[in-house]
């Protein structure tokens, strides 16, 4: 089997309820179980997580948002809806992994270890041999993956991240598979680095990612930040201006843009740089309290 007819096959699987022969059903059901069980135990107990470290899941940041992290910086504490929503992506990629071998589809090296250049990390897994990440993603972020635009707008750096292991693993074929969480569709995107008649391809090899460790490594030892990622961008035709959507996320934006401002939208928070007309909507405080007017 390949990955080509991946989500075909799980499709078909999930409708029809034909599982192919010499899959352990029972087995797959029961480390699906196990795994649940694990990531609902990990979200729940304390562990250390430290951010100071670089790795393989941190390499595809911007320089600026590892130079914070690397250099002690706290930044934002996650709220506790953002909490929920990471556990519920740990379940769902769960869920598609389980998809994926109950469809027949051979799932191997889960959370092998990797390292390029002294990093190191784990990788999600391989399908039918390509190394592949399996993701949850807001309609807005799965388009990226469907219509593989993924290279050309990639705030979270999964393209870097997953260069480190196919070069640790000394492979050439990547992938993503991913699910749209609101409505539960499925794609597989793959780019494979060494065909250069391919769109992407010069993207893609742009810069390697034994280069980038390196440039990386000297980034977070400087004294200074670096310049910013990104710039701030208009908010319609209101003469405001707002974060873009890799600022948004970041955890380091209020180191970043001081006099920020955070409204509460009706399709979520929109962080204001510069505020030339006030919004008719709620405004809060950085740790999400409303501000009174
Ligand atoms: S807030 Fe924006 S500019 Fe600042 S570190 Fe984060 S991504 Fe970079």
């Amino acid at each position: 089997m390949a990955t080509d007819t991946l989500v075909d096959d799980i499709y078909r699987m999930i409708d029809t309820k034909e599982i192919p022969d010499g899959v352990p059903i029972e087995q797959v059901i029961n480390d699906f179980g196990e795994n649940m069980k694990q990531i609902l135990r990990d979200n729940i107990t304390e562990h250390e997580f430290d951010r100071r470290k670089l790795r393989m899941s941190n390499i595809g940041k911007k320089d600026r948002q590892l130079w914070y992290s690397y250099n002690g910086y706290e930044g934002e504490k996650l709220l506790p809806h953002t909490r929920i929503k990471f556990l519920y992506g740990h379940l769902i990629e769960e869920m598609i992994l389980a998809l994926t071998k109950l469809s027949g589809h051979d799932v191997t090296d889960e959370q092998k270890e990797a390292e390029v250049g002294g990093i190191k990390g784990s990788m999600d897994c391989k399908i039918d041999g390509v190394l592949t990440d399996v993701k949850s993603a807001s309609p807005y972020g799965f388009k990226k993956f469907k219509d593989g635009s993924l290279i050309d707008n990639d705030p979270f750096g999964y393209v870097d991240q997953i260069k480190g292991y196919a070069h640790s693993e000394g492979v050439t074929d990547v992938g993503w598979l991913v699910m749209d969480k609101t409505n539960g569709h499925l794609t597989y995107l793959k780019y494979d680095m060494a065909d250069e008649s391919q769109w992407y391809w010069s993207k893609l090899n742009f810069f390697s990612i034994e280069e980038r460790i390196e440039n990386i490594k000297k980034v977070v030892e400087s004294e200074n930040p670096p310049t910013r990622c990104y710039g701030h961008i208009p908010d319609g035709k209101s003469g405001n201006m707002k974060l873009p959507v890799g600022c948004s996320y970041c955890a380091y934006k209020r180191e970043c843009w001081p006099s920020l401002r955070t409204f509460i939208y009706s399709n979520g928070p929109r962080y204001l740089t510069y505020v030339a007309k006030d919004p008719n909507v709620l405004e809060v405080d950085a740790d999400g309290i409303e501000i009174q007017k």
